[in-house]
């Protein structure tokens, strides 16, 4: 089937691209995802306590404010189900592909259409929208003897409902944000909790509190009360970047979360454990009120030593000490600078983004990427947010995206791609902008690929992001016209110049 514009995912990403579209006349598109319903992340993950620690004010779309959220940080189920909601509310359903796995899509320079390759049949686009999303395909190390293991094991983005805690001695390996929220919650419930830690998290209060029926009667009945909120919240948390861009102002805050641990945790030993020693940003700061003082409970073991192996009924860490489990759940987070959807994108000639973005990601804006025409990746490199809302940079680039599209339509431009010159000036100028910011501090994070370069953080303000990708510079992209490859226009440009 041919359509104008293929989206891949019906997450945040995927679903804000096809209310834009469907709202700016763009209206010849469909959205293919895996899964049988949208929501991405926040349908995937379910773990008990899964929440956000963006406000929900905040963590939402500009153009579809919620006055129903009941928590100024929203839980899983009133976020997924804020997303169903918007696919009603802006019509969007019949547009869904649903358990339409992509298994290819691949750039045909003859036709200039991707070619799509779907478990549900195959699909040809002008336009492809990659909102597959950096979170959605779980890490797991490969840890020897896991298939030997007696138990049950999952991962905290695929969580067993169907496999009760109650009574169990589990195992958690991973101490990052989905473990910060699940302990606290299963701690109760188990016979025996272990925890493997790598390395202890700078946690922050969780400063959260429901929102009364008197507040969201008002957001209803007067819609620029939450507009005002939501400008509020952009502009406290913009200032929040300030700490990571230049990292003595996180002293403060780093005092601040020492503190908490000092009264949350009585044990000097367990507190030595969970003391961070690196500058407070350099990974993602955490917020949890419960999470420090369940692990201060009898039933919890903090285990610092490296895991050696997994055996039928336990786990063996490298210092030869046997950990009793029968269940092993896996917080591992996911696999974002090496997500396997690039090795499934191919762009002209047949090379993959893998392969393109191999040993390091590269795009123009974090959004178009040279040798790959026609193709707009949401939350590409260097979009990722420290200190707010993700959202917002979701929305910028989808201002570019249908700023180029309509650029196309009134120049009959059938194919774009970035000039590797304004690729090479954009990722020179990020790396510039990287150095002395809280992430350079020494320390290893998932922000981190192979060579050592960030290539997922946006090293400024949220608002630096989308003052730069507010107009379309057509200067900067190579173009095919009718019967022309972008590389043809590019070579007949240089020739009359
Ligand atoms: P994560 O932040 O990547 O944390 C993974 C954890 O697993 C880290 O503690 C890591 O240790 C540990 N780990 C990885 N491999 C290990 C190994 N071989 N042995 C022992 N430990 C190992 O993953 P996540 O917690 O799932 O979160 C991922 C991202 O999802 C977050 O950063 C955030 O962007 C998002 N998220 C957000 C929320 C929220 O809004 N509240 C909630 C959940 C997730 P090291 O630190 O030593 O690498």
């Amino acid at each position: 089937m041919e359509t104008d514009v293929a989206i891949i995912g019906a997450g945040f990403g995927g679903l804000g691209a096809a209310i834009r579209l469907q709202r700016t006349g763009f209206t010849d598109f469909l959205v293919f995802d895996r899964g049988d319903e949208v929501g991405g992340t926040w349908r995937d993950n379910t773990y008990p306590g899964c929440a956000c620690d963006v406000p929900s004010h905040l963590y939402s779309f500009s153009f579809a404010p919620n006055p129903r959220w009941s928590n100024t940080f929203s839980s899983q189920p009133e976020i997924w189900d804020y997303l169903r909601g918007c696919v009603d509310r802006f019509g969007i359903r019949p547009k869904l592909r649903l358990r339409h796995e992509v298994h290819e899509a691949r750039w045909d320079d003859h036709r200039q259409r991707w070619l799509l390759r779907t478990s549900g049949g195959d699909h040809t686009a002008r336009v492809l929208i990659c909102a597959a999303g950096p979170l959605s395909d779980p890490a797991i190390p490969e840890l020897p003897g896991v298939d030997e293991f007696a138990g049950t094991v999952f991962h905290s983005a695929r969580w067993r409902h169907d496999h009760d805690l109650t009574g169990r001695r589990v195992a958690v390996i991973g101490t990052g944000a989905s473990a910060v929220q699940l302990v606290p919650q299963i701690q109760p419930l188990v016979e025996k909790l272990t925890l493997f830690q790598r390395t202890p998290a700078w946690i922050m209060p969780r400063r959260s509190r429901r929102i009364s029926r008197a507040e969201q009667a008002a957001f209803r009945a007067v819609p620029g009360a939450q507009r005002a909120v939501r400008a509020g919240l952009y502009l406290v948390r913009e200032g929040m970047g300030l700490g990571f861009l230049h990292p003595t102002v996180n002293r403060f805050a780093s005092r601040l979360s020492l503190r908490t641990l000092r009264r949350q945790v009585a044990d000097p030993h367990l507190r030595d454990k969970l003391t961070p020693r690196y500058a407070m940003g350099c990974k993602r700061v955490l917020i949890s009120n419960d999470y420090w003082p369940s692990l201060a409970q009898p039933n919890v073991d903090v285990v610092t030593a490296g895991i050696d192996r997994i055996v039928p009924d336990g786990l063996v860490t490298a210092d030869g000490v046997h950990h009793p489990a029968d269940t092993v759940i896996f917080g591992t987070g996911f696999h974002v600078t090496d997500s396997p959807v690039v090795r499934r994108i191919k762009g002209r000639g047949g090379r993959t983004l893998g392969e393109a973005w191999t040993p390091s990601m590269h795009a123009y804006r974090g959004t178009t990427i040279n040798g790959f025409p026609n193709l707009f990746f949401l939350l590409g490199p260097n979009t990722g947010l420290g200190h707010t809302s993700v959202v917002l940079m979701i929305e910028a680039q989808l201002r570019l995206v249908v700023a180029a599209l309509r650029h196309m339509r009134t120049s009959d431009i059938q194919a774009i791609e970035p000039t590797a010159e304004a690729q090479r000036r954009w990722t020179e100028r990020i790396d510039q902008k990287m150095a002395g910011t809280v992430w350079e501090s020494g320390c290893e994070s998932w922000y981190l690929d192979s060579t050592g370069r960030n290539t997922t953080i946006w090293p400024g303000f949220a608002t630096s992001f989308r003052v730069r990708l507010r107009r379309f510079r057509p200067a900067d992209y190579q173009v095919a016209t009718a019967g022309t490859t972008p590389n043809e226009t590019e070579r007949e440009h240089a020739d009359a110049v």
